[in-house]
């Protein structure tokens, strides 16, 4: 029977690399039945909300997703819908593997490191008080009376949770990946010398959930510190768990590592269903152009043939696209040496050949 699962398109460059990537799933030969639907800023200027509720019913029903990058207006405007839908469905792991495939330019070669990234707490919790409201005046007088400490008045607030049911089931979600792919240790990333109600507490939960998983090493790093040793020796990790705000920054810096966003998946997965969508957003300078790179998102795909248990054509998927950037001619701009290359060739096009091995493959 075929998987019935949602697929939003998106914004910016978000519906040129979802159509692509529906064709090349659909090329393997695994049978979906795709359930389109609508979000983004068209939406927003629509029909007045950038996150239709026929899309989250959707989403509740198939319980899986593919999603295509949307865009948030910085500073003013909606919220994002990507944060919205983490939290709606409780997505609380963010897996994000970085690896390099051979012909993507990069001044590293042989990551593969695996980002698990906590997705509903943090910083990102949403709960903001706006510089000069009364609700700002409350929490700062509030904060003065409790701590000792003055915040200055024309101060707006965010607030940092972090809780101990939180970072238990992130921590073991990184151990369960480890286990499930034959991973050898887990790193926690935090900042406890200096936060230590909130990444303190995230450190002393990690260490306890690593008691339980014995087969796999444990070790934590400061953030400031890690990044420092992701640019110098990224070879010595391998699996990182993080809170919310430090996973977001360390992902892209993981992408970079690998050769950029063009190439970074990522899996939004919590208890009761899961996201696939790509590290990068909807890079809006680039819509309708047929330029960008489709493969974060079509790797986003082959998470998800393994999350059904697809493994053999997640594995051929997986060599399709590898054969595609090694051989390095049906390739978009950012995978050409030179980026005004005038070889490179579109989103679609990139997708035709990625599909072409998968046939070729499935003949023999
Ligand atoms: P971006 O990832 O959209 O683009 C940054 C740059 O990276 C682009 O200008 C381009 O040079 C490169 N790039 C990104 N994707 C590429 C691809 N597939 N192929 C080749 N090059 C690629 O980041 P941004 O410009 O900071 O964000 C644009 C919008 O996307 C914002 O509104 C942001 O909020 C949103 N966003 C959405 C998601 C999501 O939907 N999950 C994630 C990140 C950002």
């Amino acid at each position: 029977m075929a998987y019935r699962v949602t697929f939003i398109r998106g914004d910016g460059i978000g519906p040129e690399i979802a159509d692509v990537s529906k064709a090349v799933l659909d090329a393997t030969g695994v049978a979906f039945d795709w359930d389109f639907q609508d979000a983004g800023v068209e939406m927003m200027e629509k029909e007045g909300t950038p996150l239709p509720t026929r899309t989250l019913e959707s989403i509740r029903k198939n319980k899986i997703a593919m999603k295509a990058p949307i865009t948030t207006p910085v500073g003013t405007g909606f919220r994002s819908c990507n944060v919205a839908l983490r939290k709606e469905f409780d997505l609380y792991a963010c897996v994000r593997p970085c690896k390099s495939y051979e012909g993507v330019r990069s001044r590293y070669r042989n990551i593969d490191l695996v980002i698990v990234r906590e997705n509903t707490e943090d910083l990102y919790a949403g709960i903001e008080f706006q510089k000069g409201t009364k609700e700002a005046d409350e929490v700062i007088q509030l904060c003065s009376k409790l701590s000792g400490k003055s915040i200055r008045p024309d101060s707006g607030i965010s607030i940092k949770p972090i809780s101990v049911s939180g970072t238990e089931r992130i921590v073991k979600a990184a151990f369960e990946y480890a286990r499930k792919y034959k991973r050898k240790k887990v790193t926690a990333v935090h900042k406890a010398n200096i936060m230590k109600f909130s990444d303190g507490l995230f450190l002393e939960v990690a260490r306890e959930v690593a008691k339980r998983y014995t087969d796999i090493q444990f070790e934590d790093r400061i953030v400031d510190n890690m990044c420092m040793q992701l640019v110098q020796v990224p070879e010595l990790y391998d699996v990182l768990v993080l809170p919310n705000l430090y996973g977001d920054i360390i992902s892209d810096l993981a992408a970079g590592l690998v050769g950029g966003l063009g190439v970074a998946p990522g899996a939004n997965v919590g208890e009761s269903g899961a996201i696939f969508e790509a590290t990068h957003g909807s890079a809006p300078k680039y819509k309708g152009l047929n330029k960008v790179n489709p493969t974060a998102l079509i790797l986003s795909g082959m998470l998800m043939l393994r999350y059904l248990g697809e493994e053999q054509a997640a594995d051929r998927l997986e060599k399709a696209v590898a054969d595609v950037i090694r051989e390095g001619k049906d390739v978009t701009y950012d995978l050409k040496e030179n980026r005004k290359d005038p070889t490179a060739v579109g989103t679609r096009e990139m997708g035709q050949a990625i599909i072409k091995k998968l046939k070729v493959k499935s003949e023999k």
